[in-house]
C-alpha cells in the first residue's frame, strides 16, 4: 500500500508512522541480555552484533511481572499492563473465589498496533510459537487479504478462516515442530522469512518460546546453538530489506541451590502455618498448561486475603523470609509497576534473582524438571530485556533514548517513528 506513505496510525494515544519498509519485531521469549552478551564475547551472533554496532541497542525494562503474556501484550499495544489489563496468566475472581485465565482476548483492553495498522490497510503478519498467545495477538485483526495470525504449535492445522493462511508447513518447509523444542521458535522465524519473501508484509510480529532459556544457561552448548540459529535468521530479515527490531518478554535466572535443587519459598504453606488454612490464597500467575520446564514456579506471586489476616500482617510475615526481594500492598504494587488494580492481589511478593516462589508444595509438580536446574522468571531481576534496532535512531529519538530508561513496550514506537531514514 505505497499510497499510504504519509499516513499515521493512532493506537492507544501514540501516533505511529507508516512503515517505509517492512518492519519485523521479534520477541525473543526469555531472551535475557546475558545470552546476547555470551554471543558477543564468543562471536557467534554476527548479525545481532552488527545491528548493535551500526543501529541502536540498550537494555530496556520489561513489564512486571516479568511473564510472557503481560509482556507480549505490552509490546503489541504499546502500553503498560495498567492500560491493557493482562498482568499474568491467572488472577483470582474474588466473587467466585476461582482463578481466572487471563490469556483470552476478551480480557485485553484497548486495540493492538497490529490490528489498527491492518484496519488502515497495512499487510500484517503475527506468528507465535505457542497457540495460547495466538488469540490475544490476533485480537481485532482482520484476517485474509495477506493478513495472517498463527502459531507454530498448530501450524499443520491452519485454515483461512481462523488464521488467514493454509498450507503453512509447505510454505515454511519444516515438519510440524514439537512443543518442547527449539524448532518451535525457529519455525516462527522461518515462517517470517518465507512470508517476507512471498507477501512482503508491512508489519510483522514474531514471538518465540523460552523453552531453550528455561533449560539452558547462556554458556551451555544448546543455548549457543539456538542463538547462532536465530541470529542467522535475523540476518536474513535484514538482507531482505526489513527494519529489524529485537526485544524480549523477560529475562531468565538460575534459581537452584548448590545441590541443584530448586530454591523455592513455599508461600502458601508458610502463610497457612502462620494464619491458618484458607485464610489467604496464593496465586502463581506463571501457571499455565505447559509447566514441564518451570513447575509453575516463578519470581512473582499474588496473595489475596480471604479471612482475618490483613495485608499489613502478611507483609510483616513475608518480608522476613530469606529470598524475598520485595513485598508490596496492592496500591504500591500497582503504582510502582503500572499494573491493573482490579486484577491485583492484596499483596504482591517478588523473589530475589536466586530464588522463586510457589504456593503449596503439594500442588506443584516438579517432575518435568528432572535432571535440570530450575531456571525461571517473574521478578524484577528478570525484567531487563534487549532493545535492538538494525538502524540508527533519528535525532529526536536519540534524545528520547538518552533521558529515560526505555520500556520494551516502546519497541514499535522506536521501530516505526525512531529509525533514521
Ligand atoms: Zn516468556
Amino acid at each position: 500500500m505505497a499510497a499510504r506513505k504519509d499516513a499515521v496510525v493512532d493506537v492507544n494515544g501514540i501516533r505511529y508512522r507508516w512503515p517505509k519498509q517492512p518492519v519485523v519485531v521479534v520477541c525473543i521469549d526469555g531472551g535475557d541480555p546475558a545470552y546476547f552478551r555470551q554471543g558477543l564475547e564468543e562471536g557467534f551472533i554476527p548479525n545481532t552484533a552488527r545491528f548493535m554496532k551500526q543501529g541502536f541497542s540498550v537494555v530496556a525494562e520489561g513489564t512486571m511481572p516479568s511473564f510472557t503474556c503481560p509482556n507480549n501484550m505490552s509490546i503489541i499495544t504499546g502500553t503498560p499492563s495498567s492500560k491493557h489489563g493482562i498482568s499474568g496468566n491467572f488472577y483470582l475472581d474474588t466473587k467466585t473465589d476461582q482463578p481466572v485465565v487471563m490469556t483470552g482476548p476478551e480480557l485485553l483492553r484497548g486495540g493492538t498496533i497490529l490490528a489498527r495498522f491492518a484496519a488502515a490497510g497495512a499487510r500484517v503478519a503475527a506468528v507465535t510459537a505457542k497457540e495460547k498467545l495466538r488469540r490475544q495477538l490476533g485480537k481485532g485483526l482482520e484476517l485474509g487479504g495477506g493478513n495472517v495470525c498463527f502459531s507454530s504449535e498448530k501450524a499443520s492445522q491452519c485454515t483461512r478462516a481462523e488464521n488467514g493462511i493454509e498450507g503453512v508447513l509447505d510454505l515454511v518447509g519444516m515438519p510440524q515442530p514439537d512443543i518442547y523444542s527449539m524448532e518451535l521458535s525457529l519455525f516462527v522465524l522461518e515462517a517470517g522469512i518465507r512470508l517476507l519473501e512471498r507477501d512482503r508484509p508491512d508489519l510483522m510480529y514474531l514471538s518465540l518460546t523460552d523453552w531453550v532459556q528455561h533449560k539452558f544457561a547462556p554458556h551451555e552448548a544448546e543455548a549457543k546453538r539456538f542463538y547462532r540459529e536465530i541470529d542467522a535468521r535475523f540476518g536474513r530479515f535484514a538482507e531482505l530489506g526489513a527494519l529489524v527490531a529485537l526485544t524480549a518478554d523477560h529475562g531468565m535466572n538460575d534459581k537452584s541451590n548448590g545441590a541443584g535443587a530448586p530454591n523455592v519459598i513455599w508461600l502458601q504453606d508458610i502463610l497457612d502455618e502462620r494464619f491458618g488454612k484458607g485464610d489467604t490464597r496464593v496465586i502463581c500467575p506463571i501457571t499455565d498448561a505447559f509447566v514441564g520446564h518451570h513447575g509453575a514456579l516463578g519470581g512473582f506471586v499474588r496473595v489475596w486475603c480471604r479471612g482475618r489476616a490483613t495485608p499489613r500482617q502478611i507483609i510483616e510475615a513475608v518480608s522476613a523470609i530469606d529470598g524475598v526481594e520485595q513485598v508490596l500492598d496492592k496500591d504500591n504494587a500497582c503504582r510502582l509497576y503500572e499494573m491493573p488494580a482490579d486484577r491485583e492481589g492484596d499483596v504482591a511478593v517478588i523473589s530475589r534473582a536466586d530464588a522463586c516462589i510457589g504456593g503449596a508444595e503439594a500442588e506443584h509438580d516438579l517432575s518435568g524438571l528432572a535432571g535440570h536446574r530450575l531456571r525461571t522468571h517473574g521478578g524484577v531481576s528478570e525484567a531487563r530485556v534487549p532493545f535492538i534496532l538494525n538502524r540508527p535512531l533519528n535525532e529526536a529519538y536519540r534524545l528520547k533514548a538518552g533521558v529515560t530508561t526505555l520500556k520494551s513496550h516502546q519497541i514499535f514506537d522506536f521501530a516505526l517513528n525512531g529509525a533514521a531514514s
